[in-house]
């Protein structure tokens, strides 16, 4: 299709989607995990900057970030005859349980102020200083023969390399949405700053 030619289909697209995942290659915009095949999705539509598209998500993770969509979305029933979609309630009540477990714990990657001057990055082996920022990032590390993701703190600076080390498990791709989502305790300009001091990420 021509660059700026107006898509001929575009006023036909449903604000919202509900389907079975046709493969495994699209991910969910909540959690940013791949969405298995014919696992049940939500589409929503958006002007992207190359036209209309749909932002996929899991059913429970559409419910956790935008329950108005999804409410409206089986209010309107946008999906095919005969699917079998979870209820609204059963929804809803994943997703206030999802809440509550977050709010336990903290999930990485995140920005926090380092307490003292004893913490090392563990990318480049330094010392920390009391008082700057260092961020939170996961490594897999085996543990009785099972991979498992755990938090280490490195310097802004070590972070775009850190996230390419094999055993990273914090992807570069939406990095700062989940910083900024999972950093608790300090104000948005100290978040931005310490995402400055990180710098620009390859995905
Ligand atoms: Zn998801
Ligand atoms: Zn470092």
């Amino acid at each position: 299709m021509a660059d700026d030619a107006p898509n001929p289909e575009a006023e036909d697209l449903p604000p919202f989607k509900i389907e079975k995942a046709r493969s495994g290659r699209s991910k969910c915009k909540g959690c940013r995990r791949p969405i298995q095949k014919e696992k049940v999705r939500i589409g929503i539509l958006i002007e992207g900057p190359f036209g209309p598209g749909y932002l996929w998500h899991h059913l429970s993770c559409a419910m956790r970030r935008r329950p108005e969509d999804v409410e409206q979305a089986y209010a309107e029933k946008v999906w095919e005859e005969g699917l079998e979609v979870p209820s609204l309630e059963s929804l809803r009540a994943e997703a206030e349980k999802m809440e509550a477990k977050k709010a336990e714990k903290k999930e990485a990657p995140y920005v926090e102020v380092a307490p003292t001057g004893r913490s090392k990055c563990k990318h480049c082996g330094e010392a920390i200083e009391k008082g700057a920022y260092r961020v939170a990032v996961l490594r897999n590390v085996e543990f009785y023969g099972q991979v498992r993701s755990g938090p280490i703190n490195v310097h802004p600076k070590c972070v775009a390399a850190e996230l390419k080390a094999e055993d990273c498990a914090t992807e570069p791709d939406g990095f700062e949405d989940a910083v900024r989502e999972n950093t608790k305790g300090l104000e948005p300009a100290q978040v931005d700053e310490a995402l400055r001091q990180v710098g620009p990420l390859e995905e």
